[in-house]
């Protein structure tokens, strides 16, 4: 348990000592609680075919719907940024989930991500504009320009998100007023 535990990211050997000694002296229902979830997730939960993200069907809801506009992609980093952007309902487009950003540091390159993916999709359909939602980071600002150079052979408008979300932050944690304010203002890159 202890050796399972030390596999996921950001668990060290105490902390998975911890949790797995909780387990083991906490109520029964508890773990099998846990278990489940897990169980659950990995037989239910997949990837959306489309956009990547986290989905229970084959297609996420976003993607299913006639009401969205197919023409807009907006592209995010997580899938919980697709949330954030939900809630602002300001957004009728699909996304497009990386997966993570570009960051030479912990060995993750423009491969390790699904911008081959948005690149064919991008190329196989009328899309007119590809919104650029990364993080205001770094990592974030490095995979904008990534994504603009790759786009610009294929004649669709690239946007990225207005300044003002906080610096350094993540989508995910943006206010729906700021988020929806910096999709509005959203420029050419
Ligand atoms: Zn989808």
């Amino acid at each position: 348990m202890i050796e399972e535990f030390s596999k996921l990211p950001g668990i060290g050997p105490k902390t998975a000592q911890r949790l797995t000694f909780y387990l083991l002296r906490g109520p029964r229902e508890e773990a099998e609680g846990l278990a489940q979830a897990i169980v659950w997730m990995k037989e239910k939960v997949g990837f959306c075919s489309v956009c990547f993200n986290i989905s229970e069907d084959a297609k996420f809801g976003v993607c299913a719907s006639e009401a969205r506009d197919r023409s807009v992609i907006c592209v995010v980093e997580e899938p919980l940024d697709v949330l954030a952007l939900e809630r602002t309902g300001e957004y009728k487009g699909t996304y497009h989930v990386l997966h993570g950003a570009i960051s030479p540091i912990d060995g993750i390159g423009p491969d390790k991500l699904r911008i081959a993916e948005l690149v064919d999709r991008v190329k196989g359909s009328n899309v007119s504009e590809v919104i650029i939602a990364t993080n205001p980071n770094t990592e974030g600002d490095v995979t904008a320009a990534y994504l603009a150079r790759v786009l610009a052979p294929l004649g669709v408008n690239v946007t990225r998100l207005a300044r003002g979300l906080p610096a350094g932050g993540d989508l995910e944690y943006a206010d729906e007023l700021t988020l929806a304010r910096a999709l509005e203002g959203r420029r050419p890159v």
